[in-house]
């Protein structure tokens, strides 16, 4: 037992320091593994007093989790299952199956989940990390440390992994090959690193700007991402509604999606409008990062999607919608307010902030926008085009994780069952990201799993009741115990 403990205290040091901290600014501790938690802050202060004790000679003991009790919805779409359990061995899942058929191996940590669904880990197929202080953007809020902080948010709304879609500096990517190398405390990082914009056209963000104005440029660009371990190439054809003089035109994403293919990359294109759509199908475009918006999908657009395996990987609801309101519906709900400041929240609530976004001349064009988005979604969606879940969120007033559940009910509104809405963020996402070990629960995947009070088959915003989110095989905080910018019993208690 006690060398058990003592490996726990030595595997799991930065987290426990995590928590410690946790413990020390009045943070509740998660409900689920608070006992296993005391066991490791005792352990590692017992470790830490004696010196020395943590050395490579630590017996190679696993850490071993067994949930149990627990509804299983799987992620693959599969009918949920009563009375399961999973064993999670050093942060991955090695067992799934009955609750009566479980072995609990010695030294287990052993949670009983009666009465909880549980869920792999969502995945958002489309977000920008470290853009904002608050709600004020600027590149220069980039940084390791924000960008750790915005994947704690994420993963308190059980968003276990984000896929980050070209607004990224390259420190990125030494976060994600640490990520890799170890056992993440916080959302999992997938990036394109920057994408490819055109000049004088729309895309990326000041200051990362990286645009290209040639094909044999747009090459260049693509196979720098690629050689820095993009996990997909971004491209962007847009020109925000008319204001800027160009989209990106077909001679040029033609090159970049030729070359992402020849650097074995999928490529995936921000895009607004249909003919664009046609066009980079025509180009052999993998997957959409938005719906089309300026009009309706054609029937020979979406079966054209079918036939040639595009993917609506992200139909950004969520974006479309904020831009909808003036003020956003949500500012009191809790599940969003406990993730942002007070500050945060009274600059979201200010009148001259909805006077100033009612008085946009791209204000009015928005509920149309929606609307679209929507409809195409829903055609594509009954077509039997793949989709996975994405938000776009990251930019200004686009909060991460809260938009991801916003999406899956928007989702669920534009005709999809919650099953298919889970299943987009789970599994669904995994596969067009490339991911192998996560998105379902099952053997051989890490432990990032979502823990929730209520079955979300029967209603999607069930989604919100989380009672645990771990990442691999750890729990972390959840936006139940965060109260952003206050002290943590100034948001009350979960509803
Ligand atoms: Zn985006």
């Amino acid at each position: 037992m006690r060398l058990t403990l003592l490996w726990q205290a030595h595997t799991n040091l930065p987290n426990i320091i995590y928590d410690m901290n946790r413990e020390m600014i009045g943070m509740p501790a998660g409900s689920m593994s608070r006992l296993a938690k005391q066991r490791w802050i005792v352990s590692s202060l017992a470790s830490l007093a004696m010196g020395g004790a943590l050395s490579a000679a630590t017996p190679a003991m696993a850490e071993t989790v067994v949930l149990r009790d627990f509804t299983l919805i799987d992620g693959t779409g599969h009918a949920p299952l009563a009375h399961q359990a999973l064993v999670m061995t050093n942060g991955r899942i090695t067992w799934v199956g009955s609750a009566a058929a479980v072995k609990v191996p010695a030294g287990a940590t052993v949670e009983k989940l009666a009465g909880k669904y549980l869920l792999p880990g969502l995945i958002d197929s489309h977000v920008h990390l470290g853009l904002v202080d608050g709600i004020t953007q600027d590149l220069k809020y980039q940084t390791p440390q924000s960008i750790n902080a915005q994947l704690a948010t994420y993963a308190a709304y059980g968003i276990t992994s984000v896929q980050a879609l070209g607004t990224e500096k390259d420190f990125v990517f030494s976060m994600q090959a640490a990520q890799k190398a170890g056992r993440p405390d916080r959302a999992r990082i997938f990036t394109v690193g920057q994408g490819v914009v055109f000049k004088g056209s729309y895309g990326g963000v000041p200051g990362l700007d990286q645009k290209v104005s040639t094909p044999a440029e747009a090459r260049r660009m693509v196979d720098a991402q690629a050689a820095k371990g993009a996990d997909m190439i971004k491209l962007w054809v847009d020109d925000e509604f008319g204001s800027l003089p160009d989209r990106m035109p077909a001679s040029i994403s033609s090159a970049v999606i030729d070359e992402a293919h020849r650097d074995h990359k999928k490529a995936v294109a921000h895009i607004f409008y249909r003919d664009n759509l046609e066009e980079l199908m025509r180009e052999g475009i993998n997957g959409f990062a938005h719906t089309v918006r300026d009009q309706p999908m054609s029937r020979q657009d979406i079966a054209t999607m079918k036939a040639k395996g595009v993917w609506q990987m992200a139909a950004t609801l969520s974006r479309e919608a904020s831009f909808t309101y003036a003020t956003l519906p949500f500012l009191n709900d809790p599940f969003f307010s406990r993730g942002v400041t007070p500050q945060v929240l009274s600059e979201l609530g200010s009148a001259q902030r909805a006077q100033k976004l009612r008085s946009s001349p791209t204000f009015p064009k928005y509920p149309q926008v929606l609307r679209l988005a929507m409809q195409n979604f829903a055609a594509e969606a009954k077509a039997g085009v793949s989709y996975g879940m994405g938000t776009d969120s990251g930019p200004s007033a686009r909060f991460p994780g809260y938009f991801a559940h916003w999406e899956m009910e928007l989702m669920v509104k534009a005709g999809i069952t919650p099953m298919q809405a889970i299943v987009a963020a789970t599994s669904s996402n995994a596969r067009f990201i490339g991911a192998k070990d996560i998105g379902t629960v099952a053997p051989g995947k890490w432990g990032d799993l979502l823990v929730l009070d209520a079955n979300p088959l029967t209603d999607i915003r069930n989604t919100r009741k989380i009672s645990a989110v771990f990442i691999a095989g750890k729990p972390v905080r959840t936006i139940w115990q965060t109260c952003a910018g206050r002290p943590a019993d100034a948001c009350g208690r979960q509803p």
